[in-house]
Order: structure tokens, then sequence, then C-alpha cells
């Protein structure tokens, strides 16, 4: 292949390019704002999750505290029936009785203290922070859902060109040298998706700078690949676009 041809497919290759990017500039700042909601969704997620996990932590705690103290109470009750019962012959035993229904009684209030104190705070803050990520999610949620609708909406009316232009692309793309790719792909990315200028009159339509007039018969040759010497940009003559 030649080098004008390799350069004339660049520049076929940065005409589609121009217009799938206005397809995309259509949409406007909504992909960015749906990928914010998603993170922003996401992080939401996390929280709630860490905060359901501490809450389930709490509750267990509590489930077993209150089935200790359940077990205390039956203790204290049958302790206490065999006191009533006459059965106790000496006073050690009567003693060691009263001292076991006394132990479980203070256990039993401490453990209701220390539920209160250490785990009933936390619990009412964390279900007070998940009922205020439960409404920020919502918000988020209906938020996401407008963007995607309107998304869809104007993908609709964009969605056929922008499916030719893109099998346009792939079709051009296996005739151009992979090398040309990349130095063009990577140009692009620099030049916001403009790797190709046109010379007219001596000077770089990408940037406005003159380019001598040697250079511009060269440029015109085509021999090899020329870059604009101030903004980089692969050069392509007028007359060879127009011809
Ligand atoms: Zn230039």
């Amino acid at each position: 292949m030649s080098m004008k041809e390799r350069l004339l497919l660049l520049y076929k290759l940065n005409r589609i390019d121009r217009e799938l990017h206005e397809l995309y500039s259509l949409r406007g700042d909504i992909p960015a704002k749906i990928e914010d909601l998603n993170s922003e969704k996401l992080e939401l997620d996390e929280r709630s999750n860490t905060l359901k996990a501490e809450l389930e932590d709490i509750l267990n705690a509590e489930k077993n505290v209150q089935a200790e103290n359940d077990e205390l109470l039956v203790r204290i009750e049958k302790d206490d029936e065999r006191l009533r019962s006459g059965a106790v012959k000496s006073n050690k035993e009567y003693d060691a009785l009263a001292k076991e229904i006394e132990d479980a009684k203070t256990r039993i209030k401490e453990n209701e203290r220390a539920a209160k104190e250490d785990t009933s705070a936390r619990r009412l803050a964390i279900e007070n922070e998940m009922l205020l990520i439960d409404g920020q999610l919502e918000d988020v949620n209906t938020e996401l859902e407008q963007n995607q609708k309107e998304l869809e909406e104007l993908t609709k009316q964009t969605g056929e060109e922008e499916k030719e232009l893109s099998t346009e692309r792939k079709e051009l793309i296996s005739k151009i040298d992979p090398e040309d790719y990349e130095h063009y792909e990577r140009l692009s990315k620099v030049r916001f998706g403009e790797a190709i200028a046109v010379v007219r009159k001596g000077s770089c339509l990408g940037c406005y700078s003159s380019i001598p007039p040697q250079k511009a018969i060269e440029i015109r040759m085509a021999e090899k690949f020329y870059a604009c010497e101030s903004c980089g940009r692969i050069l392509i003559a007028e007359e060879m676009i127009t011809a």
C-alpha cells in the first residue's frame, strides 16, 4: 500500500470518529452522571451492609444475654422452690441457696444494665443511619432511573446511525496497518479525536500555524508521514482529499 493510501485511510477514520464523537456529545453529561450515581449507589450499599452486619452482631449479643437471663430466672425459681419446700436441712445449704439466688439476681441486673448502656445507644444510632441511607438510596435510584431513561431515548434516536458508523469504522480498521492505527489512536487521545490535520494554503488547519513552503510541497508528495511541528497532528494536503 502506498503512503498516500495509508494517509487517506487515516483521514477517513478521522472523519468517522468525528461523526461518532458528535453523536456521543448529543448525550451530554448523562453518561458521566450515570457513572457518578452508580458509584454513589455502590458506596451507600456498602455502608448499609456494614451497618446491617453490626446490627446483627448486636442483636445476637442481646439474644445471648436474654437467653442467659432466662436460664438464671429458671434457676432462681428452682432454688426458691427448694427453699420453700422445707427440704433444706442445714444452715449451710440454706445459705448456699440464698447466695445462689442473690448472685443470679445481681447477674441479671448487670446484664440488663449492660444491654441498656452499651448496645441500645449504638443500636439506635445504627437504625437511624440506616433509615437515612435508605432515603438516600431511594433518591439515587430515582435519579438513576430518570437518567437511564433519558439516555435510552437519546440512544434510540442515534442508535441506527451509530451502528452504521461503527460497522464502517471496523471495516476501515481492518484495512489500516496496525502500526498506523496505533499511532492514530495515540494522537487521537491527546488531540481530542483529531489526529489528522489538513494543510490548506500553507497552514495546518488543526492549529493554524504556518507550514514552510518546502515542507508543504513534501506533504503534498506524501512519501512519508509528516507531523505538524506545533500540534503534532498527522498532516495531509488538502489536494489529496479533494482529488
Ligand atoms: Zn498543527
